[in-house]
C-alpha cells in the first residue's frame, strides 16, 4: 500500500478555521427563528450580487434550477432550442429540457475544453433563442465572442458559471455577461455550501423580479400565484454559511491559482501530456484542474496505487446519456474524444506545493518510463 494518500476533494481538518464561525451562523439561524426567505438570505443576496459585479442575486434551491428558472424568466417553451456545449455536465442540457426546449450541441474547442464561438453559427436555426456557455473547469469562455454572436442574432445569453465563481473575462466577472446567469454552491463548488443552494445574477429589474416570482410559487404578494413558479429558494442556513465563505473565496481562488502554476511548472515537458490551456483574456479559477492524455486509465490507475485520487469530468457526454438517446443526436467528435483523455487532478486550497511535486512525480514517472 501506497506510504503517502491524496485525496481529490479537501479533508475534514481544511475546514477547521471556518468551524467556529460557521457554526456561529447557524445558530444566529437557529435563534432568529425565520428558515425561509428571512434576512441572511436578502443580506447574502445583496452580497454575492456586489462580488460578482451585478445589481441583483437572486438565492435559489440550486444550479440546476438556477438555470431552470433563468430559462423559463425569459419566455423559453416547447419547441424553442438552446446552443449548449456538447461536453458540460448533464446539468445544463436538463435545464433546457426542463423548460420545455431542445438542447443543441456545440462542440468546444479541444485547446480550452469551452464552447468554440466560431461553432455556433453551423447550429442556428429559426428556432434558436439563446446559448448557455459554461465556464468549465472555471475557465472563463469567450465571453466577447459569444456576446457579438448573441446579438447580431438577437439571442440571449445565461451563463453557466457553477464551476467559475471569482473568475474574469477581459477584466468583468463571469456570471455578469448574459442576461440572467445561473450559478451553484453545491458543496464541492469554489463557493461551496453545506448542502445544495444555488444563485442567479443580473442587471435587469423586471428579469431579477420574475425569477424572485418563479423560485417562491410564482408570488410576488403572498398567496396570489402570477404564474406558475417553482418552489426552489435558497435555504436561510445555507446563505448563513455562504455568508461566512464568501469573503474568503478570494483568499482560496489565490490558493487555487498557486497551485494551477505549480502544477504547470512541474508538469511541463511530458511527453503526451496535455496541460490546460488559459485564453489570453481569461483569469480561471481553476475548479478543476484537467490534463489530457490518451493514456487516461492507465494513468489513473497509476496514480491511485500512489495513494493519489483522480476523477473525471466528464466520462460520459450528455448527448450520450441515456436520458438523451430519444434526441438522436449524431456524433459529437471533440466532445467525445475530450471525454475519454480527460484527467482531474487534486487541487484544494490548503494542498502544499510539495503535494502538487509529488503528484507531478508520479505522473512524469509514468508517462516517461511506461
Ligand atoms: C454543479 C453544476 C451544475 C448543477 O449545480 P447543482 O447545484 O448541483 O444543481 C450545473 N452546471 C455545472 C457546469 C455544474 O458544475
Amino acid at each position: 500500500m501506497a506510504d503517502f494518500s491524496l485525496p481529490f476533494f479537501p479533508p475534514a481538518t481544511q475546514r477547521e478555521d471556518q468551524r467556529a464561525a460557521v457554526l456561529a451562523a447557524m445558530a444566529r439561524v437557529y435563534d432568529a427563528g425565520r428558515y425561509v426567505l428571512g434576512e441572511e438570505v436578502a443580506s447574502f443576496e445583496r452580497e454575492y450580487a456586489a462580488a460578482t459585479g451585478t445589481v441583483y442575486a437572486v438565492g435559489v434551491g440550486n444550479g440546476l434550477e438556477a438555470l431552470h428558472l433563468s430559462l423559463r424568466a425569459l419566455g423559453v417553451q416547447l419547441g424553442d432550442e438552446v446552443l449548449v456545449p456538447s461536453n458540460t455536465y448533464v446539468a445544463t442540457w436538463l435545464a433546457v429540457s426542463h423548460a420545455g426546449a431542445t438542447p443543441v450541441p456545440v462542440e468546444p474547442d479541444p485547446a480550452t475544453s469551452n464552447l468554440d464561438p466560431n461553432r455556433l453559427a453551423a447550429a442556428l436555426t429559426s428556432r434558436t433563442r439563446g446559448i448557455v456557455p459554461v465556464h468549465l473547469y472555471g475557465q472563463p469562455c469567450d465571453m466577447a465572442a459569444i456576446g457579438a454572436f448573441a446579438q447580431a442574432h438577437k439571442l440571449w445569453v445565461v451563463e453557466d458559471n457553477a464551476q467559475a465563481q471569482g473568475a474574469t473575462w477581459q477584466a468583468q466577472p463571469t456570471g455578469s455577461f448574459g442576461q440572467l446567469n445561473a450559478t451553484s454552491f453545491y458543496p464541492t463548488k469554489n463557493l461551496g455550501a453545506l448542502g445544495d443552494g444555488g444563485a442567479i445574477t443580473t442587471n435587469d429589474a423586471d428579469l431579477a423580479a420574475a425569477v424572485r416570482r418563479l423560485r417562491n410559487y410564482g408570488t410576488t404578494q403572498r398567496y396570489i400565484s402570477e404564474v406558475q413558479g417553482y418552489n426552489s429558494r435558497l435555504d436561510e442556513l445555507q446563505a448563513a454559511v455562504l455568508r461566512v465563505k464568501l469573503p474568503r473565496l478570494p483568499a482560496w481562488t489565490q490558493q487555487r491559482r498557486q497551485l494551477a502554476a505549480w502544477y504547470h511548472e512541474y508538469l511541463a515537458g511530458i511527453p503526451d501530456l496535455r496541460l490546460p490551456t488559459v485564453a489570453a483574456d481569461a483569469e480561471p479559477v481553476w475548479h478543476l484542474y484537467v490534463v489530457h492524455t490518451p493514456r487516461r486509465d492507465e494513468l489513473r490507475q497509476q496514480l491511485a496505487v500512489a495513494g493519489i485520487e483522480t476523477l473525471v469530468h466528464y466520462p460520459v457526454p450528455p448527448y450520450q446519456q441515456p436520458a438523451y438517446a430519444g434526441l438522436h443526436l449524431p456524433p459529437q467528435p471533440v466532445a467525445e474524444q475530450l471525454a475519454a483523455t480527460c484527467l482531474s487532478l487534486p487541487l484544494w486550497p490548503g494542498m502544499t506545493e510539495a503535494m502538487v511535486v509529488r503528484v507531478a512525480d508520479e505522473v512524469r514517472r509514468f508517462m516517461q518510463v511506461t
